[in-house]
């Protein structure tokens, strides 16, 4: 797997495909450089070899040029965060913008505008990427977040590197951490699915049953589970058309030998709100009117108990509706789970928009192994599938 590692920069132009899809408030103004800081250690090595960056992204879904979306509103802030005066030109092929690649000295960072305002990138268009490929003489992926699309600028644009193509840093440890857990693991190998539904998360339980030894189940697909086993389930949130295929996921799982652990417990409330009245019941005992919002103590205990005894631990969606506060106590505890047992020697990766967003929120993001930067790319890396921006890298 190449990596940036085994390049030397020196006297070349890295063209860098970054994820710089970062949120804007009102006055265009960065609120959040996680993004940015993510992509620094591999634009740092290239301009320490004595190489200059050419950066490439998207930001939001332009409908054609659009200057809200415009990535001049970051040039500012990623100047700061790279600690480097950043360049922008506002294009992003053409002969304007090889004109300023042509101009870049050693040092030196050109930020191109949104690749988006070219409906060709997302349609993996190979003119459009043959035009990308012309600003740069060693093609970067560092942009997880995008890895699972085969656009022009993930993908397309890697095949008129030959060899000259690489992974950044940033790309090549969540390849490594997501490995680590499915692959090169220490046992027990625990993985916690919660969010809302199970279907988007079938495909990942499918993969990863005869991966690890325990999957903890949580959040709202919790009730699709206790229905189909007969429970009472309230008005909790549940998919019937789901129910058969959780019984059948139950049944793999014991003839793998792997453990499910459901909630016995759930915070139930009498609306989906803050300000309803809360109980907390066995989550096969929902009274009509009511429905699970959080899981409850004595389930908390018996997952902590799981996570306390892993080696490996790999978190993707929360246990309850945390964004309500009378709901988030379930991820919060299983978060100090987690982080008690990383701090104790285990590995641990947190994954998915809403999970990170909990670790963020509740203050574990440092007392975890590995916080992954991509939703959507991480669930299809642990569904088993290829991800067309890392086999473009590969090939
Ligand atoms: P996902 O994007 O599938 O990971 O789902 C994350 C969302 O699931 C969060 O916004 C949570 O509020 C929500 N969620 C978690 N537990 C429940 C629950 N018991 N009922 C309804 N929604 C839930």
């Amino acid at each position: 797997m190449a990596t940036i590692n085994d390049f030397n920069f020196e006297n070349k132009k890295a063209l860098i495909r970054v994820d710089f899809n970062v949120p804007l408030d009102d006055a265009f103004k960065v609120t959040d450089t996680t993004r940015i800081e993510a992509a620094k250690p591999t634009i740092i090595k290239i301009l320490e070899d004595g190489g200059s960056c050419v950066l490439m992204s998207h930001l939001g879904r332009p409908k054609g040029i659009s200057p809200e979306f415009s990535l001049q509103h970051i040039v500012e802030t990623v100047s700061e965060v790279i600690g480097v005066q950043v360049k922008f030109v506002n294009d992003c092929i053409g002969a304007k913008v090889e004109q300023a690649v042509a101009a870049l000295e050693a040092g030196e960072i050109l930020l191109l505008e949104n690749l988006r305002f070219y409906e060709e990138e997302k349609k993996g268009d190979a003119a459009f990427a043959k035009k990308l490929s012309k600003l740069g003489d060693i093609y970067v992926n560092d942009a997880f977040g995008t890895a699972h699309r085969a656009h022009a600028s993930t993908t397309v644009v890697a095949q008129f590197f030959n060899d000259n193509k690489c992974f950044g840093i940033l790309l090549a440890k969540e390849i490594e951490s997501i490995n680590k857990v499915l692959n090169d693991n220490e046992k027990p190998v625990t993985a916690i699915l919660g969010g809302a539904k199970v279907s988007s998360k079938i495909g990942v339980i499918e993969n990863i049953l005869d991966k690890v030894d325990h999957i903890i189940v949580g959040g709202g697909m919790t009730f699709t589970f206790i229905k189909a086993l007969g429970g009472k389930i309230g008005s909790s949130l549940v998919e019937d058309d789901k129910m058969e295929l959780a019984l059948e996921i139950l049944e793999k799982a014991k003839a793998k030998n792997t453990q499910i652990h459901l909630p016995i417990d759930a915070v139930i409330a009498d609306a989906f709100s803050n300000d309803a009245s809360i109980k907390t019941v066995d989550t096969t005992q929902i009274p009509d009117g009511w429905m699970g919002l959080d899981c409850g103590p004595k389930t908390s205990e018996n997952f902590a108990h799981v996570i306390a005894n892993s080696k490996t631990i790999l978190w993707n969606g929360p246990l309850g509706v945390f964004e309500l506060e009378n709901f988030a106590k379930g991820t919060i505890e299983l978060g100090i789970a987690i982080a008690e047992a990383t701090k104790n020697g285990a590995f641990s990766l947190v994954g998915g928009g809403d999970s990170v967003a909990a670790v963020k929120q509740f203050g574990f993001a440092n007392k975890v192994s590995y916080v992954s930067t991509g939703g959507g790319a991480m669930l299809e890396m642990l569904e088993g599938k290829t991800l067309p921006g890392i086999e473009a890298i590969l090939k």
